[in-house]
């Protein structure tokens, strides 16, 4: 085993780290486009949320298509044409990637890319739906946190 990953605790075999895995996921997906490649958006959006790879903003706008795909049952391609003009880089004001970071440090994932098995399509896409929807829940308590108008009042 390798150590624990210090950003989402995955514990992989020793000399594996997540960025092998998720190397390994996208060349699946990029290999079986039918198959894998289902489940590309889900995979993408788990593995930078809980590696912390982007800006707050970028982090919040990626968790709020997480929202839509498995809350609203939205697919990549309704999601990508209502959003074609709030994420056209031209018109954006902010980076996805550059830029103050959310603090993400403290939260504990359920899942991770360790558990999403490989050998199988059925298994892979139902494994990486498993672990976008924990991601979901894992980041619920810092969402509430960061949007004090939606909390309830004691
Ligand atoms: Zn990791």
């Amino acid at each position: 085993m390798s150590p624990p990953c210090p950003l989402c605790g995955a514990k992989l075999p020793a000399g594996e780290q997540c960025r092998d895995r998720f190397d390994l996921c996208l060349a699946k997906e990029f290999e079986n486009p039918a198959t894998y490649g289902a489940v590309h958006h889900l995979t993408v959006a788990c593995y930078m949320l809980q590696h912390n790879a982007y800006s707050r903003q970028g982090w919040l706008g990626t968790r709020a298509l997480l929202v839509q795909f498995i809350q609203e049952g939205k697919t990549p391609a309704e999601v990508r044409a209502q959003n074609r003009r709030k994420l056209d880089s031209r018109q954006r004001k902010w980076s996805i990637t550059t830029g103050e970071k959310i603090s993400t440090e403290g939260l504990i994932w359920t899942r991770t890319i360790a558990d999403v098995r490989l050998d199988n399509p059925d298994f892979y896409c139902a494994d990486v739906e498993l672990w976008a929807k924990s991601v979901l829940t894992d980041t619920e308590a810092l969402i509430r946190d960061l949007n004090p108008a939606t909390k309830r009042d004691g």
